[in-house]
């Protein structure tokens, strides 16, 4: 399931984060930005309990979050998303996935993985900014739920069909959640229209 983050403000950040004149500095805050409004979306039915404060005047019934949260950056480009999530959730804690894509069989590879253990009983968040073929989200998810995540949604910032479709295939159980479902992959698998490299938009590095 894709649930598209149609507010304004997400959407007037985009207009901005996928403009080609959008230096390394501006794309990184707008990142920040556009993740932390998703992520408040995505965690809006997260477990809760009921907890009583005193107010200087009285006391009052409240609610407190009653779940460990653990975020997940796919790298490199979710560490993009990283701090936006950390601003919203600032006790969250965080597990880093690593992968590339084998030339030859065309197949995701984990070359880092490290989890901490609230992954099974929490609720993980995963991030990666586009969600393209959707092979690398898959592995993300394939190995969290092999180290014992059952409760996972994806955070991305642009997605297209074709992830969507893996990911609701093989994880019917994760939601993602996106600031925009661009229209199709291109021959080099980019999202069009999309906003290019992320990875090297947010880092500087050449696009
Ligand atoms: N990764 C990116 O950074 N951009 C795309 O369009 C697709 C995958």
């Amino acid at each position: 399931m894709a649930i598209l983050i149609e507010h304004p403000c997400v959407q007037h950040k985009l207009a901005f984060i996928r403009d080609v004149d959008t230096g390394h500095k501006k794309f990184r805050e707008l990142a920040t930005e556009i993740t932390k409004f998703i992520c408040y979306e995505a965690l809006k039915n997260i477990k809760t309990k009921e907890v009583v404060v005193e107010t200087p005047v009285a006391p009052a019934h409240c609610q407190k979050i009653d779940t460990d949260i653990v975020v997940v950056p796919i790298l490199r480009a979710g560490v993009g998303m990283l701090e936006g999530i950390l601003e919203l959730v600032p006790t969250a804690r965080v597990g880093f996935v690593g992968l590339f894509r084998d030339e030859e069989t065309k197949q995701p590879v984990t070359y880092y993985e490290r989890f901490p253990r609230e992954i099974e009983g929490g609720t993980c968040i995963v991030i990666d900014p586009m969600l393209a073929t959707g092979g690398s989200t898959v592995a993300a998810l394939d190995l969290l739920k092999e180290n014992g995540a059952e409760n996972i949604v994806v955070i991305c910032i642009v997605t297209c069909p074709e992830g969507i479709a893996l990911v609701e295939k093989q994880h019917p159980d994760v939601a993602i959640y996106a600031a925009a479902i661009d229209e199709r992959l291109n021959e080099k698998k980019y999202i069009v229209p999309g906003l290019g490299d992320a990875g090297d938009r947010l880092f500087g590095t050449s696009y």
